[in-house]
């Protein structure tokens, strides 16, 4: 017979009831008595179980001994209405294939593990409820995103992940080489000779693929970039992972307003796919971790983000006569406590904050007409702090190029190109992937929305 999944079988158990089906997958639990064992099973393709009945006058004890939790095993039989409360269908089982016993120290025998302790045994923990439902979330989202610019007729565009460019300043790198670290080829004045390097200079792993980016949109018009991207950042947060995945939109002639709208209208439409095809397992992760979490997720799609100057926000910070761990001032970088405020204290919404300080952002981004604020554009979320930065490109070949020297940067020529050679006015922003999974499920970290996290002192499996 031609296996089902338990998600096909309970999608379609009107049509299938009274049929024969013929079923595979890991058993959740087994309980029952002499007459009749129950078992749940769970192949992954739905956080549902699929009841099987065992009726011990077609089944000896001694052969259903190895369904123990985690074992894995096929069974066929036929699909009946369930005469128990708690699922609508049940299979009479008639045969028992054992693929694989599972003795009795698998970890996951008891539910209501904590997530330190599931973080150590990540790699069996998607096999539990909360993780294969985060785990199917993060896919539909992933698919939704190639899908929103798919559709907007956006070019996938793919960027490098090992790169010679350090210029983007976003955090520190990994560095990508060769040479034999006991024993570095050294120059005459004892720094390290890179021409013996694998790429005859210094290379690193990427921490944004935007500026190659840039040179898409200003072939393509409009591309995304969605891969991963590497922090050797010292960042032990709930929301900073040093491997993550990020979506850099760039588009040719879109203006900062252009820029936030997309962004916008972007998340909504993110998060309201995942409410429309995972409503079983955001529903779920709602009713046993985070109460609130349809509600955050509806209004976020209901409602207008605020758009507002980083300007006026230090100014509603510095009234609020609120004890900030940091202090804030005009010029500060705001820490994530001040970003919260701002969402979840003051205004209750998501914000778009703008034109933040120059110092205090990258050297691509637009100068204002002011000289001392760049059109910069971060998204401040509930419970994530920033979940998108972004800003209108700085398009003027005499005033990038400056900026580029005032900071010391090297090796452009490349970048500045693109305004020297037909210049247009450009946005994009990222989206860190991770923190757009963290808020659709309500996980409280980031290391729990992907399936092997590295992290500082953490790089298993
Ligand atoms: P933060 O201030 O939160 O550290 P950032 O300003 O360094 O972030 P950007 O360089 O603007 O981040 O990167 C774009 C997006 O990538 C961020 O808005 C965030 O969603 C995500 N991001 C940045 N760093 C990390 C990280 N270490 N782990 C996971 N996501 C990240
Ligand atoms: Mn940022």
């Amino acid at each position: 017979m031609k296996r089902k999944t338990v998600k096909e079988i309970l999608k379609n158990s009107g049509e299938l009831t009274g049929k024969r089906v013929d079923v595979k997958g890991w058993v959740r639990t087994r309980r029952g008595n002499k007459n009749v064992q129950f078992v749940a099973l769970n192949d992954g393709s739905t956080i549902n179980n699929l009841q099987i009945v065992f009726d011990l006058s077609k089944f000896s004890e001694e052969s259903l001994k190895p369904i123990t939790t985690g074992s894995s095993i096929h069974v066929e039989g036929e699909l009946v209405a369930s005469q128990g409360a708690g699922q609508s269908v049940e299979v009479l089982a008639d045969t028992l294939e054992v693929y694989g016993t599972s003795p009795a120290d698998y970890p996951l025998q008891k539910k209501g593990h904590t997530m330190e302790f599931l973080r150590e045994k990540a790699h069996l923990r998607p096999r539990t409820n909360t993780f294969g439902a985060v785990l199917r979330i993060r896919h539909a989202l992933a698919y939704a995103v190639h899908k929103f610019f798919n559709d907007k007729g956006f070019y996938y565009f793919h960027t490098p992940l090992i790169t010679a460019s350090d210029c983007e300043g976003a955090g520190a790198q990994f560095q990508v080489t060769t040479l034999p670290l006991q024993e570095l080829p050294l120059n005459e004045d004892g720094s390290i000779d890179y021409s013996k390097d694998f790429f005859g200079k210094m290379a690193s792993l990427t921490v944004s693929g935007q500026l190659e980016g840039e040179l898409g949109a200003t072939a393509l018009g409009l591309i995304y970039t969605f891969g991963p991207t590497f922090r050797a950042e010292n960042s032990n947060t709930p929301r900073h992972l040093s491997e993550f995945w990020m979506i850099e939109p760039e588009m040719a002639f879109y203006e900062i307003q252009d820029n936030m709208d997309l962004a916008e209208e972007f998340i909504k439409y993110c998060v309201n796919y995942a409410l429309e095809h995972c409503y079983d397992d955001i529903k779920f992760l709602n009713d046993h971790f985070d109460h609130e979490l349809i509600d955050r997720l509806k209004f976020v799609v209901d409602n207008d983000f605020v758009r507002l100057s980083y300007s006026e926000g230090v100014k509603i910070l510095e009234e609020s006569g609120k004890k900030f761990e940091f202090p804030v001032y005009w010029g500060v970088d705001l820490a994530s406590e001040h970003e919260r405020y701002l969402v979840e204290e003051h205004f209750k919404k998501p914000v778009i904050l703008t034109d933040y300080p120059k110092e205090i952002k990258a050297f691509y981004m637009k100068l204002n007409d002011d000289g001392k604020t760049v059109r910069a554009m971060d998204v401040l979320f509930p419970k994530i702090g920033e979940i998108i930065g972004g800003s209108q490109r700085e398009e003027n070949y005499e005033k990038l190029t400056k900026r580029i020297e005032e900071m010391g940067l090297e090796g452009m020529d490349w970048y500045v190109d693109t305004r020297k050679y037909g210049t247009v006015p450009h946005s994009g922003f990222g989206l860190g992937f991770e923190r757009l999974v963290q808020f659709v499920t309500g996980m409280q970290n980031i290391r729990d929305v992907i399936p092997f996290p590295r992290y500082p002192k953490a790089c298993e499996y």
